[in-house]
């Protein structure tokens, strides 16, 4: 079992639709299946914008929301807060834009005081774009888009806001008409439940409208011919990801029979209370604890376990070798491990994971305040209605 942060344990129903022989492209039901997906994915970003599926991961996202918005020599504003929004920068910066870094704290979301003071400063209005890492899956921490929304605003600066909800899309809410985000991408293999290979960019019309002028467009990812009406051939830039889009429908229903994507929120914010439990429960003094300090700023996605001197490399192996479960290493210079406890999860199987990690911390030796498992049960027992 994995309990990484992505990918995420596929639900047998998604796999199951994922298997079956190919049919003709251009006509029958995969026009529906396709156009079903189409028409669910603004409400699973909660815009009445425009999405677009391409047969990539996350980076490809981040490279089709790049390229159909900006020019060449444009500069983004990186909003640092672990290691995601610096690696889309970097992307970026190769496909010819100019990224600028707001450095950040790997323990606290981006400070909106500190992004309006830059984009005051900016009186040419050269920073075109603001990228910014909803959830960071480095850090675990999850930022206040609507609060970056009202950075831009109060400093009355026309960037687009894009947010790379690749973590959080479907576990943590995000509201993107609400909260002002101009371009929202994800993968399918996180929240979503669908293997690899599908990722989505949700677009508002302020982004289009910047379409309309951008420099940087190329091909595959360009969004005026996939928007194109009538011709899957057109929107998906050839051959349609037909196994994933069974997948991805399958998905949507589950998400569909759960209660909607809030029902979907709300699980992920019960099972990740459960987490949060059960690290402070291990924690004690210069040892085990959350990376984030403050709790409104901690995703429900992903936990990062920072570890003081505990040995996190025997620690994984235990876990893995042992028990069969792969939990996340800490990565962008956070010393610890991560747990991923987005998409298809449900508390057996999360205090199994919980159980199996304490039981490889005692393995290692590693000083615990207390029991985790005990403190995941209650905070379970808790949230009950
Ligand atoms: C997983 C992840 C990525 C990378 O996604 P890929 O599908 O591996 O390209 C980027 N950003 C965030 C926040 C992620 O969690």
């Amino acid at each position: 079992m994995v309990a990484i942060p992505g990918p995420s344990i596929m639900p047998d129903r998604v796999l199951a639709a994922m298997a079956r022989p190919m049919p003709d492209l251009y006509a029958g039901e995969i026009l529906d299946v396709s156009a079903e997906v189409v028409e669910q994915l603004p409400g699973i970003a909660r815009t009445t914008g425009r999405a677009f599926i391409v047969t990539a991961n996350g980076h490809g996202a981040w490279e089709m929301a790049i390229t159909n918005t900006l020019s060449a020599g444009d500069r983004v504003l990186v909003l640092e807060s672990g290691r995601f929004a610096v690696v889309w920068g970097e992307y970026a910066a190769v496909t010819g834009v100019e990224p600028e870094v707001l450095p950040g704290d790997p323990r606290r979301a981006v400070d909106p005081a500190a992004l309006e003071a830059r984009l005051r400063a900016d009186r040419a209005r050269e920073i075109k774009a603001v990228l910014v890492a909803h959830t960071d899956t480095a850090s675990s921490v999850r930022n206040d888009m609507s609060a970056l929304r009202a950075a831009l605003d109060a400093a009355d600066h026309p960037a687009l806001l894009m947010a790379d909800c690749i973590a959080s899309m479907g576990c943590d809410p995000f509201e993107m008409d609400e909260w002002g985000v101009d371009v929202a991408l994800t993968g399918c293999q996180k929240g979503l439940m669908v293997p690899p290979g599908v990722a989505f960019v949700w677009a508002n019309d302020r982004a289009l409208a910047a379409h309309q002028t951008a420099g940087l467009r190329v091909g595959y990812f360009d969004w005026t011919r996939r928007m194109r009406d009538g011709a899957i051939y057109d929107y998906y830039a050839g051959t349609p990801p037909i196994a994933h889009l069974y997948g991805l429908r399958e998905a949507l229903s589950l998400i569909e029979e759960e209660g909607g994507i809030e029902a979907v929120w709300r699980r992920h914010r019960v099972l990740a209370d459960a987490v949060r439990a059960a690290v402070d429960a291990w924690s004690s003094p210069g040892h085990l604890e959350l990376n984030i300090i403050e709790p409104d700023a901690r995703s429900n996605a992903v936990t990062t376990v920072r570890t003081g001197a505990v040995d996190v490399d025997a620690l994984r192996s235990h876990c893995a070798a042992d028990a069969g479960l792969t939990v996340g290493l800490g990565v962008g210079g956070v010393p610890g491990f991560r747990i991923g406890h987005m998409g298809h999860l449900n508390p057996p199987m999360l205090l199994g994971a919980l159980g199996t990690i304490e039981t490889a911390l005692h393995d290692v030796g590693a000083p615990l305040g207390g029991s985790g498992v005990a403190a995941a049960a209650e905070s379970l027992h808790r949230s009950r209605p």
